[in-house]
């Protein structure tokens, strides 16, 4: 029980994980959250993915989020001829406006967005494909970018391009961003991601349009722009307007370039857990099990160092969409979790005690958080919520004891699926006598053999089961 994985896993569906074999093997491995990437694949391709994953993750009597990730404005180059080209270095090579979007070759390619060229200027450098590939701009003309390669490799399709330093200015939510955000409202996502926000206006005007959706998905933005890390009040504002932050390291890793992406990571976990915010840290975490069944030790350090940090996820995007092994990564990844969770600083916190709260329910979950920590016969914390909100403070801090999310709305079952810490257990406590409920609670994880006689457990509700944010109550109880 002790071993019980608390840092979650998202992982990217794509075309090498969409079988239900594959996906009822994630789901079992340990996939709590369902990536759905907009950048690639067609509508139906997504809404095949989501029906699967609910009705597997439903048999298996699992709780997996689905999280839609909107493209966003990321510029990228057109096809080639052959699907891909080998640059070289030296090489010159044109980005072209103009130039037919399925035909490029090893001389030019095609690009969809003419304000990449307005925005260059000789000497810059353009990353192609999350840096693998650099490009030294020598020459704009109206419709073209001439460059030399200084950063040469294998090019293919459709790659993405950033500039070092960032500052390539582009409406944050694209036309296909908004079908998407229909796509995701119909398919009942429970997150949406939003990519290269620059400010929290661009996250408040994506709310406003999910909402308008009918849908109540949670917002996570993506931190990938240099803008976005530029100072705090950058940082702070994009982490306040959200529910949730991504470290997308590719992106950022290219704006702000790799020597500072570690350090930036780090304030950025730490920064959205002080703001009562998730976090995932993503990108290249088992990047060589796109090929190999095992992760090299740089990656399991990497997936450990987030870990120790108390990112609230770590993330896989192509290893499990696209790679050969999804499924070992998953279990890779789980593994590396499991143990990094055993150093006694995974478990300590130092409780805010500077701190001033400003809710009821926050009050009583730190303070909840400060009791479990402190009282070692504590072990279970069972937090009857209606939005999920109270197991989402109490996992702001660091714990090794779990988090029970105890709710009857189905969106709050799975959306918890992301909370570090905390285990979604279905739970009506309006349908019994309220001098029942506390004895039902307890007994749903005593017959998992999750609690036995003896242990204590703190529980924490509202006077009314029906309010959200109504958290106003804790008992310590044991279970006899
Ligand atoms: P992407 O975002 O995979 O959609 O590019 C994550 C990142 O940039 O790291
Ligand atoms: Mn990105």
């Amino acid at each position: 029980m002790s071993l019980r994985r608390r840092t979650k896993i998202v992982a990217t569906l794509g075309p090498a994980s969409s079988s239900p074999e594959c996906i009822e093997a994630l789901i079992l491995a340990g996939m709590d959250v369902a990536r759905l990437n907009f950048s690639h694949g067609c509508a139906d391709d997504h809404r095949l993915r989501a029906r699967l994953v609910r009705e597997i993750a439903h048999k298996n009597h699992r709780f997996v989020a689905l999280m839609g990730d909107l493209q966003g404005p990321k510029i990228r180059i057109a096809q080639f001829e052959g699907d891909a080209v080998t640059l070289h270095v030296g090489d010159t090579f044109t980005l072209s406006t103009q130039h037919p979007a399925n035909a490029g070759n090893n001389a030019i390619v095609g690009i969809d967005y003419p304000a990449l060229i307005q925005a260059c200027a000789p000497g810059d450098e353009l990353l192609l494909d999350d840096g693998r590939i650099i490009l030294k701009v020598d020459r704009v003309d109206t419709h073209t970018v001439l460059t030399t390669v200084t950063v040469g490799g294998l090019l293919s399709n459709n790659k993405g391009i950033n500039r070092r330093g960032g500052g390539i200015a582009a409406a944050s939510l694209t036309d296909k961003d908004r079908e998407d955000i229909l796509l995701a409202a119909e398919l009942e996502m429970d997150y949406v991601a939003v990519s290269f926000p620059r400010y929290a206006s661009d996250i408040d005007e994506a709310r406003v349009l999910v909402r308008g959706a009918g849908s109540p998905a949670w917002i996570i933005a993506k931190i990938e722009r240099a803008e976005a890390v530029a100072d705090d009040e950058a940082l702070n504002g994009l982490i306040r307007a959200s529910d949730g932050v991504m470290v997308a390291r590719g992106d950022l890793g290219v704006e702000i370039g790799d020597a500072r992406l570690v350090g930036i990571q780090k304030r950025i976990i730490q920064h959205a857990r002080t703001l009562n915010k998730l976090v995932i840290t993503a990108t290249q975490m088992m990047e060589s099990m796109i090929a190999s069944p095992m992760p090299t030790r740089a990656e399991v350090s990497d997936v450990a160092n987030a870990v120790l940090d108390y990112t609230d996820a770590v993330m896989l995007s192509a290893e499990s969409a696209s790679g050969q092994y999804p499924v070992e990564a998953v279990q890779a990844m789980a593994r590396v979790c499991v143990g990094a969770e055993q150093e006694p600083t995974s478990t300590t916190s130092g409780h805010r005690l500077g701190e001033t709260f400003t809710r009821c329910d926050e009050t009583i979950a730190l303070a909840s958080m400060y009791a479990a920590n402190h009282f070692p016969g504590i072990k279970a914390i069972i937090s009857l919520t209606e939005s999920g909100h109270t197991p989402l403070i109490m996992s702001r801090i660091r714990s090794g004891v779990p988090i029970y999310c105890y709710t009857r709305h189905i969106g709050t079952q799975r959306r918890a699926a992301l909370f570090r810490g905390v285990y979604t257990v279905p739970f009506d406590a309006a349908q019994l006598d309220p001098a029942e409920v506390s004895r039902a609670a307890i007994d749903i994880l005593r017959t998992q053999s999750l609690l036995q006689t003896g242990d204590w457990i703190i529980l924490t509700k509202g006077d009314f089961y029906s309010n959200s944010g109504g958290t106003n109550g804790m008992k310590i109880l044991q279970v006899t």
